[in-house]
């Protein structure tokens, strides 16, 4: 089913105090919108604030994992070591994931099967560079990217993928890609979909927007028909910020 999704993506920010503090900050906002609500603090602090918002209505979710199960993979982390501790959906293919430590399509596959095979829940991120729109290439950098790291899954997979255009120029820069710019590419995207697995899978997979969403622009990106929801950087990490976003709905 087709949800309108609102997700923090925290990033490197917060330690556990920090962590805390903003938690207690979310909780004291009210949510007046259907927006299912996510965060996405960093690993060290999943657990605290998976145990912190037991009784609320936000989902804790993690921004990265490995492909493989276990093993000796110094430093990282396994889609069973986040199970353990409750997490159930999974960020994927962050543009800096893919920029600063060389995730390519082909690992985000391997990433991808071994989440759904273990029943994580997906946020598959993907997004064209600016050179990439400046030459008109968006659409076909974007398709090879859905293509390469998705198009070897059985059309029931979508039921546990979220999608998120992310255009790399927009994330962290204070530029927005236009609603009109999203929502062409979210039309685009649906239609890629629909190509490979008809209009019943295309239908019912959100796509979220991310890059510089913020309260000012969220109403009017959010308004437009094939736009589901947000992926949030920046503006996660303020409750007021984030719940404006939340509830631009
Ligand atoms: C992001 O990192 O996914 C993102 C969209 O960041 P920002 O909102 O800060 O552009």
């Amino acid at each position: 089913m087709r949800k309108n999704i609102v997700a923090g993506n925290w990033k490197m920010n917060n330690d556990l105090a920090q962590t805390e503090t903003l938690i207690t900050e979310l909780q004291n906002q009210s949510k007046t919108s259907n927006a299912e609500v996510m965060i996405a603090p960093a690993f060290t602090n999943l657990w605290h604030a998976f145990q912190s918002l037991r009784q609320d209505d936000v989902e804790v979710v993690a921004q990265n994992m490995h492909f493989a199960e276990h093993g000796a993979y110094t430093g990282e982390v396994s889609v069973s070591m986040l199970k353990s501790i409750g997490v159930q959906t999974v960020i994927l293919g962050h543009s800096e994931r893919r920029a600063y430590f060389n995730e390519t399509d082909e690992t985000l596959a391997k990433k991808v099967d071994t989440a759904l095979l273990n029943e994580m829940r997906v946020i598959f991120c993907f997004g064209e560079e600016l050179a990439d729109r400046k030459s008109n290439n968006h659409e076909a950098v974007v398709e090879g990217q859905i293509k390469n790291a998705l198009f070897h899954l059985e059309a029931d997979a979508f039921e546990n993928i979220v999608l998120a255009y992310e255009p790399v120029w927009a994330i962290g820069t204070g530029e927005t890609a236009s609603p009109e710019q999203a929502q062409d590419m979210h039309a685009f995207i649906r239609k890629t979909l629909a190509d490979k697995y008809g209009n019943t899978v295309a239908d019912s997979v959100s796509i979220l927007y991310g890059g510089s969403v913020k309260p000012a622009n969220a109403k009017e990106i959010f308004g437009k028909p094939d736009v589901d929801g947000g992926l949030i950087g920046g503006a996660a990490l303020n409750a007021e910020d984030f719940y404006a976003i939340v509830n631009a709905f």
